[in-house]
């Protein structure tokens, strides 16, 4: 996922690391080169300036070039520079809040961000994995079959649905979902929220209703990873005006360039929980910082 990215770095340390001896304008020259990979893998220009300014204030810091291992020293700092732009200062994925049942997770996201995916993908994990009894709701009532193709996909992964009430609203379905996973004893309720081609308004007015009837214990946004940048805006549009407790990243199978990920946290203050790696129902993986950024530098 981020290969290309990976690519660049690895040649501008190679050569840092194969030189016995570094002078600053070494590391300057491959900080420099460091911040064009940046961007060119679309991470925002203001997170790539303080990135690269405080790998430099901490190489000049750790006086790396008068070090035995001076090359070593400077990815050692672009690498624990990478988790804190990934993680913040939580090096760990934070496990879903799934206690006191029936815990409601809302999933929010625009139209065709992989959204009914996730949630399917995410419900498979929760019951399989966590052995939590899941049910799934569609609260997509904008496009047509779009609560039956939930209801298919629970089908595939043996996690029930609620029943189907056509002329429901969003707001009446949420509460149906609620109060059927009290009476039956769920575990866990999953709301997937209409999507939108853009955010607009009314879409925004829905899920806040939404949100104030489940009051949920996570509020997950589903972004496309391959949308770079305007993934990161997405995501603060959301936090802004539902509030969102995590992001999970699609399409990071395909050959985006990744900088939707580093940005993220940096720019929204949000972590990233998951990243989906394909169209299939166990194509999902909790996201490590630390073996992410381990990964980038190959
Ligand atoms: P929604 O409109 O946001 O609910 O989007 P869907 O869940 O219907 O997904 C739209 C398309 O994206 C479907 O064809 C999914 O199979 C595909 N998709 C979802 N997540 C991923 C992913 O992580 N990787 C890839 N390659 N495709 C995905």
């Amino acid at each position: 996922m981020f290969e290309n990215l990976s690519e660049r770095l690895s040649g501008v340390f190679d050569r840092l690391t194969k030189q016995g001896a570094l002078s600053d304008s070494d590391v300057s020259t491959a900080l420099r080169e460091v911040r064009v990979a940046l961007l060119e893998a679309d991470v925002s220009l203001s997170v790539t300036r303080d990135f690269v300014k405080a790998v430099q204030e901490k190489a000049a810091g750790q006086s790396v070039t008068k070090s035995v291992t001076p090359g070593q020293q400077v990815v050692k700092i672009v690498h624990d520079e990478l988790v804190h732009v990934l993680a913040g200062d939580e090096t760990e994925p934070g496990e879903l809040k799934v206690d006191n049942p029936p815990a409601p997770i809302l999933m929010v996201g625009l139209q065709g961000s992989g959204k009914t995916t996730t949630t399917a993908k995410l419900a498979k994990r929760l019951s399989e994995k966590n052995g939590k009894r899941v049910l799934m709701a569609s609260l997509d009532t904008q496009r047509p079959a779009a609560q039956e193709q939930l209801a298919i996909l629970g089908k595939q992964i043996g996690v029930d649905t609620l029943p189907i009430i056509k002329g429901q609203s969003a707001v009446d379905i949420a509460k149906r979902a609620k109060q059927q996973a009290t009476l039956a004893g769920y575990d866990v309720y999953m709301l997937d929220t209409a999507g939108r081609l853009h955010i607009d308004q009314v879409l925004m007015d829905e899920v806040q209703a939404v949100r104030d009837v489940a009051n949920p214990r996570e509020t997950l946004l589903v972004v496309d990873g391959l949308t770079g940048q305007d993934a990161v805006n997405v995501a603060e549009e959301f936090d802004g005006k539902v509030g969102i407790s995590g992001v999970v990243l699609t399409r990071m199978d395909g050959d985006g360039r990744g900088g939707a990920a580093l940005s993220m946290r940096a720019v929204t203050g949000k972590p990233i929980k998951y990243v989906g790696l394909g169209e299939k129902l166990d194509a999902i993986e909790e996201f490590h910082p630390e073996r992410v950024a381990g990964r980038i530098l190959g």
